[in-house]
């Protein structure tokens, strides 16, 4: 029976890009290959050996279990946090790709949106047929995510490129107090060079990890960059930390 290494199972709102306010069962996964300044989840950066999951939908009322989980245990519990509104189950993390081979064993009746750091496109590929919605990042140098910036860039192009062909796929750019239009532009360059029609989100980043937020006039200013070359550019902050959610 495959098993993965989760960190949580909960029923919550989508708070991030254009799908916010969708209700959604997440599958949360340990461990990301990156290591972004500003990282909202780094305790799901490494390996745990527990996991919780949320008793019933909405409460946030938690019981934890022993990791790995093995695939009948993770589908029982998300079929027992569906609920009438619920849409989609997110697969998150830290970043899920890196358990393609288990996400592509699921046996789920409900649709994929999957969250992903786009850093590895051979796993996108294994993916690409069974994913229904892609919310794609792409990372910028002032993230510090990696020492390998233009490789990694390189390979969340791919990503995002493999998706588009078969999923609702959109990107996400987290910006900071020190995003400029220089630090944007490949990004942007490389997604028109995909496909002009990809939906663009800029997410000021929620103030934390010591970062902050970026000047209103600067966001404007850099969505009017990507919006000379991509058809739809969105400034949507994370909802979910304003309204208090999971
Ligand atoms: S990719 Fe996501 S989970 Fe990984 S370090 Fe960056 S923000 Fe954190």
């Amino acid at each position: 029976m495959p098993s993965a290494q989760v960190s949580e199972i909960f029923n919550s709102i989508q708070g991030e890009g254009p799908y916010v306010g969708v209700r959604q069962v997440f599958l949360r996964f340990q461990e990301c290959q990156l290591h972004c300044a500003y990282c909202d989840t780094p305790h799901t950066r490494t390996v745990s050996d527990s996991c919780r999951i949320e008793k019933k939908a909405g409460t946030g009322d938690f019981f934890n279990v022993k990791n790995p989980l093995d695939r009948e245990h993770i589908e029982e519990n998300i079929r027992k946090l569906w609920t009438p509104s619920t849409k989609h189950v997110a697969l998150t993390g830290g970043e899920p790709l890196i358990n393609s081979g288990f996400i592509k064993e699921l046996e789920l009746e409900y649709p994929l949106y999957l969250e992903t750091n786009s850093g590895f496109p051979e796993k996108a590929r294994e993916l690409r047929d069974i994913i229904d919605i892609a919310s794609c990042d792409i990372k910028l140098p002032e993230h510090e995510a990696t020492d390998h910036y233009h490789e990694l860039l390189e390979n969340e192009l791919e990503t995002v490129s493999i998706f588009n062909e078969t999923a609702k796929t959109f990107v996400k750019l987290v910006v900071l107090a020190e995003t400029t239009i220089q630090s944007i532009s490949p990004a942007v360059e490389g997604i028109a060079s995909i496909d002009r029609d990809i939906p663009l989100v800029l997410q000021p980043v929620t103030p934390a990890m010591g970062k902050e937020s970026i000047a209103t006039g600067v966001l404007l200013e850099l969505m009017d960059f990507a919006g000379e070359k991509l058809k739809d550019v969105r400034v949507i902050p994370q909802t979910h930390k304003l309204m208090g959610l999971l």
